[in-house]
């Protein structure tokens, strides 16, 4: 593998044009049929058009007694029972005049039957034989008819639309096991070092303990997409390669950390040139933290690979601004990216010039005069990852002096459920006086 020393002089370049570099090679993954249970959080691949009715059949509503509305129109009319019908079975016989059949919620609403009338209204003799309804039932009270929810046809399922907890509901009530989704990107994670400790054993001297790796597996899992650990490895290139291919082999995508950089260690992106040739990028790019990052998608198999830089801040910011929306493009949805607020700063966000666009790591909450405030930032440093670690949102400090407290800017929200709870933990400042 040559040493190109290449990419210590090449300017740096924006953070959208990293972005596209790799967004122009990304190809959608193929749609599957996958089990509904499986298809939470993907993206449908194709429409799906109702089958059966919902309801499949009128029903009664309530637990009480089926009538003819037209025998109750005098209103405190005695009707006799001649037998009960349960959700999930069918009543023997139509319901004759002067006539109530005792129902329950979900059975079949009896032929001849209109009406229910709650069993909280009804007054019914000792023996059960007889029952008094006590006031005149509208036609179709207390019933719910075939079709009221969906009607054969109906479009449940537009392509392109994400599963979520509902729909899995819909099409398990159409009968259908499975769904047309995108698949969800299996992606494996490996971590490079000669520093990195491969157990949990104590340390020699210089040795870390390996943080990239399991943060960027919880990453992927809380993004929807499967993580697959590919474990630890040498900083040799002939090693990395082999862990690399494997993973193309079996993975949508796959994501590294460490050796991106300048040091005389930095194998990845020669590895990452190899694998993919043309289609492949080694980057300066104007973003701190995360100024390195190597992109390639290989010759043989199409796969997307990401080489973050080595420290854990670095590695969360790749991870949001390069890895996180191009997988949501291979499983297929259009909105990638994380979703921006306005919030006001209720602390100021100072800044060097530098060239370089500032990621800063945030505590946001919606407080009481409804809108988002940054309540407090981490300490900036590309190693300082437990002072991130509580970050719900990131924001995007552009080149100059920075923000002045009371300034409205945009945010990127990472965890939307904490903007709530940052909120109310902020009662007591926040409150208008
Ligand atoms: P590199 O990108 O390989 O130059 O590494 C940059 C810094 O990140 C060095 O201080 C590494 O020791 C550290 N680093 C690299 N990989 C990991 C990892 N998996 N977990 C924690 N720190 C790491
Ligand atoms: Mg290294």
């Amino acid at each position: 593998l040559t040493t190109s020393r290449d990419e210590t002089t090449r300017v740096l370049i924006e953070v959208a044009e990293a972005q596209s570099f790799v967004h122009q090679w990304l190809t959608r993954l193929s749609p599957v049929e996958a089990p509904l249970a499986d298809a939470l959080g993907c993206v449908a691949s194709e429409s799906v058009d109702a089958r059966e009715a919902v309801p499949g059949f009128d029903n009664s509503a309530m637990d009480g007694y089926a009538v003819r509305s037209s025998d109750t129109t005098d209103g405190a009319v005695r009707l006799s029972v001649p037998e009960a019908v349960l959700a999930g079975d069918v009543a023997s016989a139509a319901l004759a005049p002067g006539e109530a059949m005792r129902i329950m919620t979900g059975a079949p609403l009896p032929v001849g039957a209109d009406a229910v009338c709650m069993i909280e209204e009804a007054t019914v003799d000792a023996d059960g034989a007889h029952v008094v309804v006590p006031r005149p039932m509208g036609r179709g009270e207390n019933v719910r008819r075939a079709g009221d929810d969906v009607v054969v046809g109906d479009r449940l399922v537009d392509a392109g639309v994400v599963i979520g907890a509902g729909l899995v509901g819909v099409l398990a009530g159409q009968g259908l096991a499975l769904v047309s989704v995108y698949a969800r990107p299996r992606v494996g994670v490996l971590s490079t070092g000669h520093e990195l400790a491969t157990d949990a054993g104590a340390l020699r001297p210089g040795q870390i303990r390996d943080s990239n790796r399991p943060m960027l597996l919880a990453l992927l899992r809380r993004s929807g997409f499967e993580p697959v650990d590919l474990g630890t490895v040498e900083d040799d290139a002939r090693e990395i390669e082999g862990r690399f291919r494997e993973g193309a082999a079996t993975c949508d995508a796959v994501v590294s950390t460490g050796g991106v950089s300048v040091g005389d260690a930095d194998h990845v992106k020669h590895v990452l040139t190899a694998l993919c040739g043309e289609r492949s990028r080694t980057m300066r790019v104007a973003v701190r933290p995360g100024k390195p990052f190597a992109f390639g998608v290989t010759r043989d198999e199409g796969v997307p690979l990401f080489g973050l830089a080595g420290n854990p801040v670095s590695t969360m910011v790749g991870y949001e601004l390069f890895v996180r929306p191009a997988l949501r493009r291979r499983a297929g949805f259009t909105d990638v990216e994380r979703p921006r607020v306005t919030a006001v700063l209720d602390v100021p966000l100072e800044r060097q010039k530098d060239g370089k666009l500032q990621i800063v790591f945030a505590t946001a909450g919606v407080h009481h005069d409804g809108r988002v405030h940054v309540t407090s930032v981490a300490r900036a440093g590309s190693h300082l990852l437990n002072a991130v670690a509580s970050a719900n949102a990131c924001v995007p400090v552009p080149d100059g002096p920075g923000f002045a407290a009371g300034e409205v800017v945009p945010v990127m929200v990472l965890d939307a459920d904490a903007l709530f709870a940052n909120g109310r933990a902020d009662t007591d400042t926040a409150a208008p006086t």
